[in-house]
């Protein structure tokens, strides 16, 4: 009877519940040189990034408290919600799009957490204590001078990397000129700079250091919802079980007619960061790392049949279906992702480069001048969303006859900034026929006019 007993609970745990801990093989292979590859230029380009700046912006901000995000240069404000709301919708569309026609290469070749855990922290595990054999007799001995100054070794380090992750994670949210300044400056003027700063520090620790795998398989959404997301014609690291089944452990001149080609080395497994085993099919688990594919070639070749025991493929594909990629429900997304896109790309380019905010001052009533005008008191916020220097004016355009009255300085909006100001509006008490007046403010860079803005003004009642 075929053993379904890795439905019932997870890899990682035992039957108790009590985690078991996974001491994969070191992964080695074409793929895992070709990961290696991709995975550095990311952590390069995740190290860099805060330090690439565009047009003066930083290439990649999420400055939270400001509530200022900057995306590929590009500052997006509070006004902006709308477009960061569409692309969120992108955002969703294109992941349930690529999930369905790739499913979990994300995950295997991009997600940060595979990143950090199968190319460095695991790496560093392997240079300090060795192989899986070691690090599992390391686990299971007694302490001793050997196995502390192990220990500490290797938490020292990792503890140090999450550190320097943590600072850059910060410096994403901050912007790398603030966090030099929390590191330099006295830890008094940065107490929430520097929880934030321990916090992630300690945090990335426990990740990479301790729950590991369990992330992926019990916390990530992404991971979670794999089940609805994937269908037998999306692409995912499989095992042919056409081809490998039935399996059997090979005896030197057996002859194998009648047998499959899987023979139970067991390499798929044991390479397994997760601790599945592929041959069951796909799993919630399997992050598509394709440490499998690798192990089961080097296998193949080494017994003389040929490659692809474990590959990408799709259930579709190994029920001898054809590779059937324009599915309706791929089609229906790629439209629907092509519509987010477009509203999106509309909506971006025709951004006005300035956005102004005009309130009366709350709390504030109106005055009547001795020339017999009636003055209200405003307050005016404006965002540059440009790259460049402009100067603002302020003209009153109805009612005729009224004018406008700057406190303080000229306006002048640095790119990419804000200023606030403060300004009345006169209107002679002939124009006014109520107590509330609708007027229009225009917005000028020069005598260009850039924005027409509608308020109220207070004044006296006809009878006053
Ligand atoms: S089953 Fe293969 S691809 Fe999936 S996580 Fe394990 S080693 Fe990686
Ligand atoms: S590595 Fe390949 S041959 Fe070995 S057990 Fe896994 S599927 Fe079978």
């Amino acid at each position: 009877m075929e053993n379904d007993s890795f439905r019932d609970r997870l890899a990682t745990a035992d039957k108790e519940g009590k985690r078991l801990w996974v001491y994969p093989a070191k992964p080695k292979g074409r793929l895992y040189r070709a990961r290696t590859v991709v995975a550095s230029f990311l952590l390069l380009l995740l190290f860099s990034g805060p330090f690439i700046k565009i047009g003066g912006q930083p290439l990649l901000l999420l400055d939270v408290l400001n509530r200022r995000f900057v995306i590929f240069g590009f500052t997006f404000w509070p006004q902006d919600f709308h477009l960061f709301v569409i692309t969120a919708i992108a955002a969703v569309f294109f992941l349930i799009l690529f999930t369905a026609v790739f499913g979990r290469l994300f995950c295997g070749w991009i997600c940060p957490q595979t990143i950090f855990l199968e190319m460095v922290f695991r790496r560093i595990e392997y240079w300090i204590e060795g192989g899986p054999a070691k690090q599992r007799r390391l686990s299971a001995s007694s302490w001793s001078v050997y196995k502390i100054y192990k220990r500490v070794l290797k938490h020292s380090v990792f503890f140090a990397l999450s550190f320097i992750i943590g600072n850059l994670f910060l410096a994403y949210f901050t912007g790398i000129e603030k966090l030099f300044e929390i590191i330099t400056d006295s830890p008094a003027n940065h107490i929430a700079g520097l929880t934030g700063m321990l916090f992630f520090s300690f945090l990335f620790y426990g990740v990479f250091a301790w729950f590991r795998e369990q992330a992926c398989t019990l916390v990530c959404p992404y991971g979670r919802l794999q089940g609805v997301l994937i269908d037998s014609n999306s692409i995912i690291v499989a095992y042919d079980y056409n081809r490998g089944e039935p399996r059997k452990a090979m005896v030197r001149g057996e002859d194998r007619a009648g047998i499959g080609d899987c023979v139970e080395c067991a390499a798929c497994v044991n390479v397994c960061p997760t601790g599945i085993d592929i041959r069951n099919g796909t799993q919630l688990e399997c992050v598509n790392c394709t440490a499998c594919i690798d192990a089961c070639n080097r296998t193949m070749r080494k017994i003389g049949l040929s490659e692809g025991l474990i590959r990408y493929s799709s259930e579709a594909i190994l029920k001898g279906g054809k590779r059937l990629r324009l599915t309706g429900r791929i089609i229906i997304y790629s439209i629907a992702l092509t519509i987010v896109l477009s509203i999106l790309t509309y909506m971006s380019v025709n951004r006005p480069p300035v956005e102004t905010t005009i309130l009366r001052t709350p709390g504030m009533l109106y005055t009547v001048t001795e020339n017999d005008q009636v003055r209200n008191l405003y307050s005016v916020k404006m965002i540059n969303k440009s790259y460049d220097t402009i100067p603002v004016g302020l003209r009153l355009k109805a009612p005729v006859g009224g004018s406008i009255a700057m406190v303080g300085a000229e306006m002048i909006l640095p790119p990419n900034d804000v200023i606030e100001s403060v300004f009345f509006i006169r209107i002679p008490r002939a124009s006014i026929f109520g107590p509330t007046t609708l007027v229009v403010v225009e917005v000028l860079n020069g005598d260009e006019v850039m924005e027409e803005i509608t308020t109220s003004f207070m004044g006296p009642s006809g009878e006053e």
